[in-house]
């Protein structure tokens, strides 16, 4: 099963238990629109090379689409499709003013220079121009992509209409009207949801083991700050593998190791394994921080994991997904456990809009309280109902769409 066809099998689930409306499943199966560019840049050595963009714009009923941008080898238009509608159920379920969107070009950044990544990122840019606007569809940074890409798109953009255009992307450098706190904020709102979780277990913080797959901007956050409350983050992985320590590993010297621009696996005082590995090493927390379709029906039984907090979108299969419900194992789903991404690129956008900037600790805090608060929202639902985490919080998430629906009527 596809990753699309997965995302659809749930929607329909979902779709089921709320009696959504017939016409409002139907719109919400296709995304609302779906753009293919082609992006023809010269490379260093003077040849031109065509890479293929896209941008899927999932839902607009309660405000603009909102949603990152990822550079890797296997975008496509499925995949970019289904993380465009996870979006609209996250903004949706976080009660955010936006739909959802995700957009991506097929290339492989790490055999790019930076010059011809930023050529490509212009170029993109304006090939999608006319889709994306502050009160349009808003980009934000996700897999191979970062604020330095960010600050590119709002160049191109703000260039091309003429004036200086802050809220057209978050995840921007704070110089150019990026928000204190954006950087961290997926990792921090997955820390919040590990601390939640231990609550939920009955168990302190300080000593739980926990395995971090793909240390990158959502696990390495996490990872840092969970070590730094006295987790014992005993394994992490980057693409080629990882590293596993069972006494703990010192994120912060990790942090550093990898700023020297040194390979994990070259870490001191560490085994190294493989990802496969990694996924079922006996450890209390489990944090899938990397793509989709990691856990699945072929290695869901060695996972030992008791809590695991999707950093990731989309890491496990609704196959897997099932075994460790049946196993009782505590799931914080993607469109919850790493929605602080989203939250922060919200408050982002708000302080862009207005020209005024907020304290880095009024936003951890605001941040903290809708994702606490929401967390308990969804527990309370899989309780009463005798559902899984995820499917509550889709049920939550795809009943707010449907209202906005309702409220506005099918034009004309
Ligand atoms: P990133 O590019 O900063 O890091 C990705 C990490 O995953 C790297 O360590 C990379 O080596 C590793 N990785 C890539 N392919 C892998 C593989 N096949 N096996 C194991 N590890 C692999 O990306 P990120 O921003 O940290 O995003 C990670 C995930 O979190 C993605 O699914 C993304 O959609 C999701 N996410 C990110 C944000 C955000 O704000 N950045 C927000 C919400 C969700």
């Amino acid at each position: 099963m596809s990753f699309l066809e997965s995302v659809l099998e749930q929607y329909e689930i979902v779709a089921d238990k709320i009696k959504l409306d017939d016409g409002i499943r139907e719109r919400l199966r296709c995304p609302k629109r779906a753009l293919i560019v082609s992006v023809p840049i010269e490379m260093d050595n003077g040849t031109v090379k065509v890479f293929k963009g896209y941008r899927v714009q999932h839902d607009i009923a309660m405000g603009p689409t909102k949603g990152g941008i990822r550079y890797h080898p296997n975008v496509n238009l499925e995949e970019v499709t289904a993380l465009a509608m996870l979006m609209s159920l996250k903004c949706a379920l976080m009660q955010l003013p936006y739909g959802g969107a995700k957009g991506g070009i097929c290339c492989n950044p790490k055999e790019m220079s930076q010059k011809e990544i930023e050529r490509l990122t212009r170029r993109f840019t304006t090939e999608i121009i006319w889709a994306i606007g502050p009160e349009e569809d808003i980009p934000a940074p996700d897999l191979n992509t970062n604020m330095q890409t960010m600050a590119w798109m709002m160049d191109t953009y703000s260039m091309q209409k003429g004036h200086t255009i802050l809220g057209v992307v978050t995840g921007k450098p704070l110089v150019l009207g990026g928000s204190l706190g954006r950087e961290d904020a997926t990792g921090r709102g997955v820390f919040y949801m590990v601390e939640e979780s231990a609550k939920v277990k009955g168990t302190k913080l300080k000593g739980l083991t926990v395995a971090i797959q793909g240390f990158g901007n959502v696990g390495s956050v996490a990872a840092r700050l969970l070590f730094e409350k006295g987790c014992k983050v005993i394994a992490v992985s980057g693409s080629k593998g990882g590293i596993y320590n069972k006494g703990g590993i010192n994120i912060k010297d990790l942090i550093q190791h990898i700023q020297e621009n040194k390979e994990i696996a070259d870490f001191h005082s560490v085994d190294t394994i493989t990802n496969e590995e990694l996924l079922a090493l006996d450890c209390d927390v489990l944090i899938p921080a990397a793509i989709e379709g990691q856990i699945n029906k072929h290695n869901v039984n060695d996972i030992k994991a008791k809590i695991i907090v999707e950093g990731a979108n989309g890491p496990i299969t609704p196959e897997a997904d099932m075994v460790l419900y049946d196993r009782d194992v505590l799931l914080i789903p993607d469109i919850l456990a790493n929605s602080g991404g989203v939250v922060i690129s919200y408050f982002e956008w708000v302080q862009d809009l207005q020209f005024y900037f907020w304290n880095e600790r009024e936003i951890q805090q605001r941040l903290k309280e809708m994702m606490v608060n929401i967390f308990n929202s969804i527990l309370s639902l899989s309780g009463e109902k005798k559902i899984d985490l995820r499917t509550a919080s889709w049920m939550l998430g795809v009943s707010r769409i449907s209202e906005a629906h309702k409220a506005r009527g099918l034009y004309p």
